[in-house]
């Protein structure tokens, strides 16, 4: 019989596995905060459980835990890059960023990605498959732990599309908002779509306080398409229809990325044509430029360019920031360093 994943789970349902493993369901107490406040890498360290629960627990359930395979350090700015290997031996890749406002961690969702798009390395081989909210939560984990200082804000904008790993997207914003577990707040929380229309109105229905963040990319449906395979199923407006959705249902505004693409989508055209598209909404506007990657050739606009379409912007009355770029000296772009790492365990 396949063991449970106790890590995926909240005190409550730890609590009703406890009761049919014949224990009283107050362990749930005990056990909980071993997995999600100190991190146990196995069930003997838990010194307050007994020797007979221990076993019971080790016969009948997995223990998550990822394994560190690498780290790249910058040496500008402290980002740190990690590459986990998960249980079954997928590589997933994670980010953590030194900031003022606190320690944020960026996780993937699932191993390999099926959105396909044009100018992202993590979609390249495909999805192999979602991660669970252990995995999930793992990340942030191993991370606070091999730091030693606490993640104060966590983006789900690694590999992977979070919002077609639904279910176990929402238990990990869940649990690791748990005030039992790691307590980060919603409001520390972002979320990052490439537009599942139909799952964005079921996440505005769910009473979260986290950040929703689009990736827009382009401001028409024909240019969107282009870059965006998912765009043909969805179109920009229904898109930015659902943003306008969980604005209004969550009070939470959206934030729009825009990776800008040299002669692609970084003319004043562009930035008057997005200007036009969310004009009046509460929304924010990140502007990041494209980080090039060997398989295909898609360069930054020079940063004059950067500079105007943000003024053009502005000038239409939205809020637009430039994002700082972190970790320039290591493997930047999304899913780089695990691409690189299945090339060298190919050639080997
Ligand atoms: N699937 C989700 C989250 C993962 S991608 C999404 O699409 O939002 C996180 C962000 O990085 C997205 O905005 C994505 O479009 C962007 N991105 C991916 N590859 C990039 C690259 N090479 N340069 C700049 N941004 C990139």
């Amino acid at each position: 019989m396949e063991k449970a994943d106790i890590k995926s789970w909240n005190q409550k349902e730890l609590g009703e596995f406890l009761i049919s493993l014949g224990e009283k369901p107050f362990r749930a107490k005990q056990i909980y905060p071993w997995l999600h406040v100190k991190h146990a890498e196995t069930f003997e360290e838990m010194t307050d459980i007994s020797k007979k629960l221990k076993e019971k627990l080790i016969n009948t359930c997995k223990l998550t835990v990822l394994r560190q395979e690498d780290v790249q350090c910058s040496k500008i700015d402290g980002t740190r890059k990690y590459l986990f290997a998960l249980p079954d031996g997928n590589m997933v890749e994670s980010v953590w960023m030194h900031y003022r406002h606190g320690n944020s961690v960026c996780i993937s969702s699932q191993a390999g990605c099926r959105m396909g798009c044009r100018f992202c390395a993590s979609t390249l081989d495909g999805l192999v498959r979602n991660l669970t909210p252990a995995e999930m939560l793992d990340q942030v984990y191993r991370i606070q732990e091999d730091t030693g200082e606490r993640v104060s804000h966590v983006v789900v904008m690694g590999t992977g599309e979070p919002l077609d790993n639904y279910e176990n997207l929402l238990k990990f914003i869940r649990l690791i908002s748990d005030e039992n577990g790691m307590n980060i707040s919603q409001r520390n929380l972002t979320v990052s779509t490439c537009g599942i229309v139909p799952a964005m109105y079921r996440l505005a229905e769910e009473k979260l306080q986290i950040t929703l963040a689009l990736s827009l990319h382009a401001s028409s449906q024909e240019k969107r398409m282009e870059l965006m395979p998912v765009a043909k199923k969805y179109d920009i407006q229904q898109v930015v229809e659902a943003c306008k959705d969980y604005f209004a249902k969550t009070g939470r505004r959206i934030t729009f990325e825009y990776s800008l693409v040299r002669g692609v989508n970084d003319r004043d055209g562009d930035a008057w044509q997005l200007g036009e598209l969310i004009r009046g909404m509460n929304c924010h506007v990140n502007l990041i430029p494209v980080n090039p990657i060997k398989e295909r050739n898609y360069l930054q606009p020079d940063s004059q360019v950067i500079l105007n379409f943000k003024n053009k912007l502005e000038k239409n009355g939205i809020n637009v920031t430039i994002r700082r770029e972190m970790g320039r000296d290591i493997d930047g772009a999304c899913g780089q360093l695990r691409k690189k790492f299945s090339e060298r365990q190919g050639k080997a």
